[in-house]
């Protein structure tokens, strides 16, 4: 199979492009270097260039006849979003549209697009399933949303058949140990806890003490980026086996606080971290935990690495690495 992975030089898209090209697939990356590194994509061709460039776009899905597209490539932090709404709607939604009609165009009619739990907002049941309200409340997740409603319509219209993965908190690093989290500035919080250990950073500041949950700070569900990695694949493989277009939610079914995270994290490394209470962070829903039920049966997906303490410590030996001199 021959896949484009538009943003595959980011986080989640170096891990797909290097699980890609170790299922024997032909990869081409695409990424305007914005957000991602040149040295994080370690398999098939490089094209460094941006999706609102609609020539650029036009020629390389000429050049190739690809089987899909996987689209990797957005602006992702929620408190940007509230800050500058329109970098958010520009990339995330106008380049998207600009790259599903290239598609269109040159007949690449399968899309497997990076969609998030932003999509839902404030959560009305515990664990949120594929039904639940659509009812974003930050621009990052209506970014999405808009996509996703795009998609749909692009199916009814022209065919072009898609798969959105709803991702809850993708975290965790290659288990190889060869990729990790690395996004400049760094916003995540297991790659900003795990700095505060190693003492990249004097503390972790902690968004909030006063939301509705059991110890006061928010709730996130964290799955691995390998086991996201694995979704792609059977979203793939259901794609190319003619299946209709869906929308998966993608988590362990299980939230952690942040507390909970950090103290996972002064386990996992036996290091001191410092903590420091800041305000809430706008945009931030109290709690945010997945049903992942039907991607579970429908795709066949079985999270390998749902144990937190396992997620942290890969994402640990990735920040050791960070740290070690580069060798001559
Ligand atoms: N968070 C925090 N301190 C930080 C970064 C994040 O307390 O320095 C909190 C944040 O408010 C949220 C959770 O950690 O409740 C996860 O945030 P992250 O940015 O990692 O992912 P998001 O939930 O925004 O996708």
């Amino acid at each position: 199979m021959n896949i484009l992975v538009v943003g595959g030089a980011g986080y989640i898209g170096s891990h797909m492009v290097k699980h890609l090209a170790l299922a024997g697939c032909e990869v081409t990356t695409l990424d305007n270097l914005v957000g991602g590194f040149r040295d994080a994509v370690l398999h098939g061709r490089f094209v460094e260039g941006d999706i609102a460039d609609r020539a650029l776009l036009d020629r390389l899905l000429r050049e190739q006849r690809f089987d899909a597209v996987m689209h990797f490539a957005s602006h992702i932090q929620v408190g940007e979003s509230v800050q500058d709404p329109g970098k958010y709607y520009r990339n995330n939604v106008v380049n998207t549209l600009n790259l599903l009609d290239a598609m269109r165009h040159a007949g690449v009619m399968r899309f497997i697009f990076s969609s998030t739990a932003a999509i839902f907002g404030e959560p009305q049941t515990e664990r949120i399933a594929e039904d639940h309200r659509q009812q974003p409340i930050n621009p990052y997740g209506r970014s999405k949303l808009m996509v996703e409603q795009a998609l749909a319509d692009y199916d009814r219209a022209y065919g072009l058949r898609s798969v959105c993965l709803r991702y809850f908190n993708a975290a965790g690093a290659d288990p190889d140990g060869q990729l990790g989290e690395r996004h400049e500035p760094e916003t995540h919080l297991i790659p900003l806890v795990l700095q505060a250990a190693s003492g990249r950073r004097p503390h972790i500041s902690v968004f909030g003490q006063d939301y509705d949950t059991p110890d006061g700070t928010c709730i996130r569900d964290y799955v691995h980026i390998h086991d996201l990695c694995q979704a792609h694949g059977l979203a793939l493989q259901s794609l190319m086996a003619g299946d209709p277009s869906q929308a998966y939610n993608l988590g362990n079914g299980h939230g952690f606080s942040v507390n909970e995270v950090i103290e996972a994290a002064r386990r996992v490394t036996g290091r001191d971290i410092s903590v420091q209470y800041a305000p809430r962070r706008p945009g931030d829903p109290a709690r945010l935990v997945a049903d992942s039920t039907l991607a579970q049966r429908r795709l066949d997906w079985r999270p390998q690495y749902a144990a937190l303490d396992t997620l942290v410590e890969h994402a640990w030996r990735w920040e050791c690495r960070a740290l070690q001199p580069v060798e001559a």
